[in-house]
């Protein structure tokens, strides 16, 4: 309260006027993707009406005006996440997809047999799959940072996996099945202690916290743009200039390069070299109008305002018979993940549907910390500024309501 306006913030997105099964709708699914706000449509509806062009900036009048717009998105995210220059900021589809650019190029270059990547068991399937596959391609070994009852990682137990033969630590700033925010910084300093690049998931972090890279650390920082108010299809990956440099392309084509033969082809320095092909140009735009919307909010507002809406949430649902909330670290961002007594995780999120209440029920791409909870599916409850405390009293109603209607 007073932090920010919610019900300021609701004009902004339109969707939040959407009614579904003849109930006002409540947007409570953030963790899976945020809804997008006017500042964001108009804009990608001003680059199609009056920018539209591929990006080469020299040919003609508006492939200059969408070189400029895609140049300016760049910048943006640059100035978003504090990374020292553009050329450290290379789009891509999203989190998935930089992770795997990663392990693709700079693992594939630098892992070898017995090597080690260190995770934890807080990721997402997007930060274990491709350092799997990785892993059993180059007979290296995947080890994994334990959490503890509450869901925080055990950082005595994470720096004892630590050692000489770490090559790579990619770790969530926030995961996305219990809301904890991870202690990012200092894991980063001591995988560097011992030599390790580090790689920072921010998916579920950048909507709710400031991302600074330089302070952070990180060799790389991944995000979601659809997570951040963005479009979808769009994502960044920011990494060390001096990392980047030396990192092989990760596909082949146009755009990437400076020179082809047939005998040989001479790639562009990053950011280009790993954005091969036509870009998401339009979406990176959106991205840029998405991110400086953040701005305009603050995002230090924002995560000071959630923090309470989540302080609330944690109480009121605390009232609901046989409710066990998974995830109780000190410190969380946005995600209120839990399971009630005798009922199935679908069939509560189906009747939060049935009175118009967004979460989501299933596994969230997080398999392993759930079944660390001895758990296969939650419902999640994910938080955004437009949410307000009538937005908990809705779900917290229809909670008590399918308790009560159970017991009968
Ligand atoms: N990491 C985390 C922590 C996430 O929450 C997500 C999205 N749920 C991803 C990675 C993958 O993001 P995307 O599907 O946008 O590539």
């Amino acid at each position: 309260a007073g932090i920010l306006d919610p019900h300021a913030i609701r004009r902004d997105f339109p969707i939040l006027d959407e009614r579904v099964h003849n109930k006002r709708l409540v947007w409570l699914d953030n963790a899976a993707t945020t809804q997008k706000p006017r500042a964001v449509i108009d804009r990608l509806s001003y680059f199609y009406e009056h920018e539209n062009s591929n990006i080469h900036r020299a040919a003609h009048a508006l492939a200059a005006r969408a070189t400029d717009a895609y140049e300016a998105a760049r910048e943006a995210t640059r100035r978003f996440i504090n990374a020292p220059s553009t050329r450290e900021i290379v789009f891509v589809r999203g989190t998935t997809e930089g992770i795997n650019l990663i392990a693709q190029s700079w693992g594939r270059r630098n892992v070898g047999p017995g090597d080690e990547i260190v995770i934890t068991w807080l990721e997402h399937h997007a930060n274990i799959v491709p350092w799997q596959q990785l892993c059993s391609e180059k007979g290296a070994r995947l080890r994994v940072a334990p959490v503890d009852d509450r869901g925080q990682v055990i950082l005595e137990e994470y720096e004892k996996l630590l050692g000489p033969r770490t090559r790579i630590v990619s770790i969530t700033q926030v995961s996305n099945a219990l809301g904890t925010i991870t202690p990012a910084r200092e894991m980063v300093a001591m995988a560097h202690r011992h030599g390790a690049r580090v790689i920072v998931d921010g998916a579920q972090a950048v909507s709710h916290m400031r991302a600074d890279v330089q302070l952070l650390d990180c060799d790389f920082y991944v995000f979601s743009g659809h997570k951040v108010f963005g479009p979808t299809g769009i994502g960044a990956v920011f990494g060390k200039s001096e990392v980047l440099d030396a990192m092989p392309p990760w596909q082949g084509g146009g755009n990437m390069i400076a020179d082809v033969t047939f005998e040989r082809t001479i790639y562009h320095p990053p950011p280009a070299r790993f954005e091969a092909g036509t870009g998401n140009i339009a979406d990176a735009v959106g991205l840029g109008a998405a991110l400086d919307y953040v701005t305009r909010i603050g995002i230090e507002n924002i995560g000071r305002y959630e923090h309470e809406l989540l302080h609330y949430a944690t109480h009121a649902l605390a009232s609901v018979p046989g409710l066990r909330l998974i995830g109780t670290a000190a410190d969380k961002a946005g995600v209120l993940s839990f399971v009630l007594d005798g009922q199935r995780t679908e069939d509560v999120g189906g009747a939060l549907d049935r009175e118009g209440i967004a979460v989501r029920s299933g596994h969230h791409c997080a398999q392993p910390i759930l079944r660390r909870f001895g758990l296969e599916s939650t419902v999640r409850a994910s938080l955004a500024p437009y949410n307000t405390c009538e937005d908990i009293d809705a779900l917290v109603d229809a909670l008590h309501r399918i308790q009560i209607g159970r017991s009968r």
